[in-house]
């Protein structure tokens, strides 16, 4: 599943393309009835980066494309001219190479907007002192849903917020109102490092994630599961070695 951390591996991979003239075409339907194809046609490609869950594409003119990969979206980068069966949603040409984007089902133009996301936890310049408040912000929400309220903090998605929770070893069920500032503080620190270990490695440990009715890494208690929060986004964790919180109702 596309998380932060695959966004700047997408942001990467596109940078050949920076400063390029492109010719762009949107050979998926779907992808045409967004109109974004005909209004980059032809400009120039002025910086690409992933802002939270979000890949911005910087048009001259003052465009951006935003790529938004939910479950299933991928972007690759091919030898200009490459043969392909399938219909991508977006196809950047360049002089030698050419960006593609496949089952991008979130793929909008816009210039505005942006603002509402919260800072890039991968960002270089992240204040973690400062996610604090911001994750105040959550109110009377549980900390798993909070860690992944984009315009609180941006780019933890429900793997990394399940593995953050579980190497600080606190609940995902952990009210945020209840939670002293260190508490907060060092959930944001542990998904920032551990996205930080993914993207230089290129492997996602999981320990938690995915692993429920498994027995626990560090304890041996059995892992458990249970959707949270208004999205219903699963959480996994462990009741044994994880404090703070339990699920409504227990
Ligand atoms: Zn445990």
């Amino acid at each position: 599943m596309p998380e932060g951390d695959a966004l700047h591996r997408a942001a990467r991979r596109l940078q050949p393309l920076v400063g390029q003239r492109l010719e762009v075409e949107a050979p998926n339907p779907r992808a045409q009835a967004t109109q974004v194809a005909p209004r980059i046609d032809g400009r120039v490609l002025e910086s690409v980066e992933a802002v939270g869950k979000n890949l911005l594409l910087r048009f001259e003119g003052g465009l951006v494309v935003r790529s938004h990969l939910r479950m299933t979206g991928r972007w690759r980068v091919e030898p200009r001219g490459k043969a392909r069966t399938g219909l991508p949603w977006l196809v950047l040409r360049g002089e030698t190479l050419e960006g593609v984007l496949w089952n991008g089902p979130v793929l909008t133009l816009e210039a505005r907007n942006l603002q509402r996301l919260g800072p890039d936890v991968l960002a270089d310049e992240f204040d973690l002192d400062g996610a604090v408040p911001r994750l105040r912000g959550a109110g009377e929400r549980r900390l798993g849903e909070a860690l992944q309220d984009q315009r609180l903090v941006a780019g933890i998605g429900n793997m990394w917020m399940a593995e953050a929770l579980w190497s600080i070893r606190v609940s995902p069920w952990t009210r945020v109102r209840d939670a002293e500032d260190g508490v907060l503080r060092d959930a944001v620190a542990a998904a920032r490092r551990l996205m930080q270990d993914a993207l230089a490695s290129g492997r996602q440990g999981r320990q938690v994630y995915r692993r429920a009715g498994r027995p626990c890494r560090r304890c041996g208690a059995i892992v458990r599961s249970r959707g949270q929060g208004d999205g219903n986004r699963t959480a996994y964790w462990c009741p044994e070695c994880q404090a703070g919180g339990t699920p409504p109702g227990e």
